[in-house]
C-alpha cells in the first residue's frame, strides 16, 4: 500500500475559498431570489484588452500554419520575445533585470508553491501574518517549519523582522493580498538587510504592483539596493491585465543569487530552479505568451491601465465609505484590497455570516489569512462600478443597524 505524505493530513481539510462556496451555495438554497454581490475571491471582471486578444489571434493563425506552427517551446522558460518585454518593463519601472533572469510561467500561485521544491526540508520558514495561504500550505505540504512574522493593526499591517529570531526563507508580497498594505523602500530595505545577516533567501510577490500609485513604493523589490543577492521574485498579469483565465506569470532569479551546498559548493539557484522545471514543466502556450508579450507594448499598458483604473476606482469608493462610517482599514490605495476591522468587535466568520444574512454582501472572512486576520475582513474592488456602489449602500445601511 502506498504511504501519504501525511503533512496533508495536517493542513486546514479545505482550501478557504471552498469553505465560502460552501456557505453561499447552502444561502442560496434558503434564499433563492437573493440578490448576492460577490466581492470574496480576488478575480477580474474585466476583458483582455484589445491589443492583447489581437494579438492571440494572430499567434492562434500561426499555429494553423506549417510553417509557423509551434510545438513544445525549446527551453520551457519562455520566448525570448517575452522575457525581451519583461526586462524591458523592469527597466521602466526602475530595476536593472536581464532577459536570462526572468522565466515565464504558467501564473504565480504554481511557482510560489512550487519553488520550496529546491530548498530542503529543514529550513525555517517565515511568512507575515495574515497571508495568502499558498505560502504556508505548500510548506506544510513538506513538513516545514513555519514561523510567522506578525502583521497587525500597530504596525500598519506591514510586518518586520525580528532580528533575535532567524529563518532561512522568507515570504513577503507587496501589495500585500490580503492587507492591501505596502512597504516602503526602507522597509524592504530592512527585510533585505535580515537576509543578509541571516543568509536568508526573499521569496517577493508582487503579484499586485502594477496597482501601485504612489511614486516612491517601490513596484519591485528589485528597485531597491542589495535585493539581488537575497531576492527571488514572482509577479503575474493576472490582475495586472485580466490573466486569471489565461494563465502566464514571470518568476525572477537574479544571477547574483547563490546559496552554498553542504559540501561548501556555491549553487546558483537559478540553475538549480532551471533544472528542476526542465524535469517538472513544459512551458506556457504560445498564444498566451505572444498575448503577454502585446500588455508590454505601449498601446498594450494604456489599455490595461484602464482596466486597472477602474477598479482603482472601486477601491475609492470602497475605502471612503469605510471612512464616512468610521471603520478602521488599511489598503484601497496602491492596492484592490480593502483590509477593515469587523464592527461592533465580531470575528471574522461572524461578520461574514451577517453581510451574507442581512445583506447578502460575500467577502473574505481574514481569519482565513492567518491568526492575525481574526477579527478583520477583506473586501476586493476587482467587481462592477455599480453593484460596488449598491454593495456600498447595503454595508452603510447595515452599520447603521448594527450601532444602533
Ligand atoms: N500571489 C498573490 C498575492 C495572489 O493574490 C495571487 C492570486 O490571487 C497569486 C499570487 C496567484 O496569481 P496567479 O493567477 O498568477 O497564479
Amino acid at each position: 500500500m502506498p504511504k501519504l505524505n501525511e503533512n496533508f493530513l495536517k493542513l486546514e481539510k479545505n482550501y478557504l475559498f471552498i469553505n465560502i462556496a460552501k456557505k453561499i451555495n447552502a444561502f442560496k438554497q434558503a434564499n433563492p431570489d437573493a440578490d448576492i454581490i460577490r466581492m470574496g475571491i480576488g478575480d477580474v471582471t474585466l476583458p483582455i484588452a484589445p491589443v492583447v486578444v489581437d494579438a492571440m489571434k494572430k499567434a492562434c493563425d500561426e499555429m494553423g500554419v506549417k510553417e509557423t506552427f509551434k510545438g513544445y517551446e525549446d527551453s520551457g522558460a519562455g520566448y525570448d520575445f517575452l522575457k525581451n518585454a519583461v526586462s524591458g518593463y523592469y527597466k521602466s519601472i526602475g530595476a536593472d533585470i536581464s532577459p536570462e533572469e526572468i522565466r515565464i510561467n504558467d501564473g504565480a500561485k504554481s511557482d510560489c508553491g512550487n519553488i520550496v521544491d529546491i530548498f530542503g526540508d529543514d529550513n525555517i520558514i517565515l511568512v507575515t501574518d495574515p497571508a495568502y495561504p499558498v505560502y504556508v500550505d505548500s510548506n506544510l505540504m513538506s513538513g516545514r517549519k513555519v514561523i510567522y512574522a506578525d502583521s497587525n493593526e500597530e504596525n500598519g499591517f506591514a510586518g518586520m523582522p525580528d532580528y533575535d529570531v532567524h529563518a532561512d526563507i522568507i515570504y513577503l508580497c507587496s501589495p500585500n493580498n490580503p492587507t492591501g498594505s505596502v512597504y516602503t523602500r526602507e522597509q524592504l530595505a530592512e527585510w533585505i538587510d535580515y537576509a543578509k545577516k541571516n543568509n536568508a533567501v526573499i521569496i517577493y510577490d508582487s503579484a499586485y504592483e502594477a496597482f501601485i500609485t504612489d511614486p516612491d513604493i517601490p513596484r519591485s523589490i528589485f528597485c531597491v539596493d542589495g535585493a539581488k543577492e537575497v531576492a527571488i521574485e514572482m509577479c503575474s498579469l493576472s490582475k495586472t491585465a485580466g490573466f486569471t483565465g489565461m494563465r502566464c506569470g514571470y518568476t525572477v532569479i537574479p544571477d547574483a543569487l547563490k546559496v552554498t551546498a553542504s559540501d561548501g559548493t556555491e549553487v546558483s539557484v537559478s540553475q538549480l530552479w532551471g533544472r528542476r522545471q526542465g524535469s517538472k514543466f513544459n512551458g506556457v502556450s504560445y498564444p498566451v505568451q505572444r498575448g503577454a508579450e502585446a500588455v508590454f507594448t505601449e498601446e498594450g499598458l494604456k489599455q490595461i491601465h484602464e482596466n486597472i483604473a477602474y477598479y482603482q476606482e472601486n477601491a475609492r469608493i470602497i475605502s471612503e465609505t469605510m471612512s464616512e462610517l468610521g471603520v478602521k482599514f488599511t489598503g484601497g490605495i496602491n492596492s484592490p484590497y480593502i483590509w477593515f476591522k469587523c464592527p461592533c468587535g465580531m470575528g471574522s466568520w461572524e461578520f461574514f455570516d451577517t453581510m451574507l444574512e442581512k445583506i447578502a454582501v460575500v467577502g473574505t472572512p481574514g481569519a482565513g489569512f492567518g491568526k492575525n486576520g481574526e477579527g478583520w475582513f477583506r473586501l476586493t474592488a476587482f467587481g462592477d462600478r455599480q453593484r460596488t456602489i449598491e454593495a456600498m449602500e447595503r454595508f452603510r445601511k447595515l452599520l447603521g443597524e448594527l450601532m444602533k
